[in-house]
């Protein structure tokens, strides 16, 4: 999963702030970022069901700030970019991203996907959810209850 736009929200200047009862101010080495605590508790009650990966310009940096937050003791695994990019497309990612995954079932929560992951997405031969937040509202109730879904169908599918 992503961080800014599913965890940490932002708006552009012509859209409402998203500013909610749930959020906390979180400064990470100088820049402020805006918690959604609500989206952080609905994330870690994922693991269960799912192995948690940050996939996010983050990196390590996810750990250190935000798992207190997510409410989880453990490090989770952090997938390593080589290079970023900010324009709001997550294609800069599919690279690691294949490698990480390789021919493993993934679902892919991020508000920055595009044409380009979506047809990645769809070229994939293992089982593949795409997860698409809004930037100023993160990871919703009905994202969680799409991922436990997806879960639930591919265990029964493959009687795991
Ligand atoms: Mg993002």
């Amino acid at each position: 999963m992503d961080v800014d736009g599913v965890l940490s929200l932002f708006s552009t200047p012509q859209e409402k702030p998203p500013i909610r009862p749930d959020t906390h101010f979180l400064n990470v080495e100088g820049v402020g970022h805006l918690i959604a605590m609500d989206n952080c508790r609905r994330l870690g009650t994922l693991t269960d069901v799912f192995d948690l990966v940050w996939a996010t310009g983050w990196e390590e940096k996810a750990n250190e700030n935000l798992l207190d937050l997510v409410g989880l003791p453990g490090p989770l695994e952090v997938i390593a970019f080589k290079t970023r990019r900010y324009d709001h497309q997550a294609h800069w990612k599919l690279g690691a991203l294949e490698a990480h995954s390789g021919s493993r079932p993934l679902a892919w929560i991020d508000d920055a996907l595009d044409d380009e992951c979506r047809a990645w997405a769809a070229a994939r031969t293992a089982p593949t959810l795409l997860i698409e937040t809004e930037t100023a509202v993160g990871l919703t109730e009905a994202d969680v209850a799409r991922l436990r879904a997806w879960a639930d169908d591919l265990t029964a599918a493959t009687g795991a």
